[in-house]
């Protein structure tokens, strides 16, 4: 199919790995340009090799910084002559009990995962609206549908950009002028983040890396866990120009982990 998207500009924010990379990877096999940034800049470089490499036809950007302050937002936007397509994303929050999170660990997160959305899509969306085209996609995570108990900090500030994002996804000025906003939660994803979770999961049970991914896996009607590419896929679908009519939605990848019928 093709996604008629060819030729627009997409910010990929958090994009030198995982999940992130995987859209903007997905985009610019579709002729997408994308400016991709991440903190790391070593690792962002070696992504933007690969993406150009995947589609040399295209224009990739890498710009370093942090996507959760006011200066790695600017230098993103910046970048990017104009933002047809946005994908939200930063890394998550840590786990841990509440009785120990104090002020700044609640601003952080919210910071990272709901303030910082919101921004780039404050500085987005009215031009998208005056073109008539624009996709947002925020990642987010299952948590949002399914609370994760030592994941706190994530399901509150996710929830709060869901909660957001259902009501100006619906407002008319931008529905009416095909632009639209949508949210992707994976479930158990292979990219470094798991790593570090099921690492750390494994260090409190004494158990090995593997038995702890096993287990983990086997809980998951599909028993396995989501690849980054099918990831991809599914974003550039909601980026595509058939993809026009979804709004305001909350799109769960789990593998069929979440138990409930809606
Ligand atoms: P990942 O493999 O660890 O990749 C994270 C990417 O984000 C890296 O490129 C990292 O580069 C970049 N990044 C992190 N913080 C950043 C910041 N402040 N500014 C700019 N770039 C930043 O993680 P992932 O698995 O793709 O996860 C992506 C998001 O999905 C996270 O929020 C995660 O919590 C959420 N999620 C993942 C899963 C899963 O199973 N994988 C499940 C549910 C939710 P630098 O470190 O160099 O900045």
């Amino acid at each position: 199919m093709d996604m008629g998207i060819a030729g627009k500009w997409a910010l990929v924010c958090a994009a030198s790995k995982g999940l992130g990379k995987a859209c903007a990877a997905a985009l610019v096999g579709e002729g997408v340009n994308v400016v991709i940034t991440a903190r790391g800049e070593a690792a962002l470089q070696a992504a933007a090799a690969e993406l150009r490499a995947l589609n040399p036809a295209v224009q990739v950007l890498a710009v370093a910084g942090d996507i959760t302050t006011p200066a790695g937002r600017a230098a993103a936007l910046a970048a990017c002559p104009q933002v047809d397509i946005l994908v939200n994303n930063a890394g998550g929050p840590p786990p841990g009990d509440f009785r120990d999170w104090d002020r700044e660990a609640w601003i952080k997160a919210l910071d990272a995962n709901m303030l910082t959305p919101i921004e780039l899509i404050k500085a987005t969306v009215d031009a998208m609206a005056e073109r008539g085209y624009g996709r947002i996609v925020n990642i987010t995570s299952g948590a949002v549908k399914a609370p994760i108990d030592v994941l706190g900090l994530s399901n509150g500030a996710r929830s709060g950009l869901t909660g957001f994002v259902a009501g100006l996804a619906r407002q008319s000025r931008l529905a009416s002028r095909n632009v639209t906003l949508n949210n992707l939660l994976p479930g158990p994803f292979d990219t470094d983040r798991l790593k570090v979770t099921l690492a750390g999961a494994a260090a409190k049970s004494g158990q090995t890396v593997e038995s702890v991914a096993e287990a983990r896996k086997q809980q998951l009607p599909a028993r396995r866990f989501g690849n980054a590419e099918e990831f991809g896929a599914y974003c550039a679908f909601l980026c595509s120009a058939h993809a026009g009519f979804v709004t305001g939605q909350n799109l769960l990848m789990d593998g069929g982990g979440y138990p409930g019928t809606f």
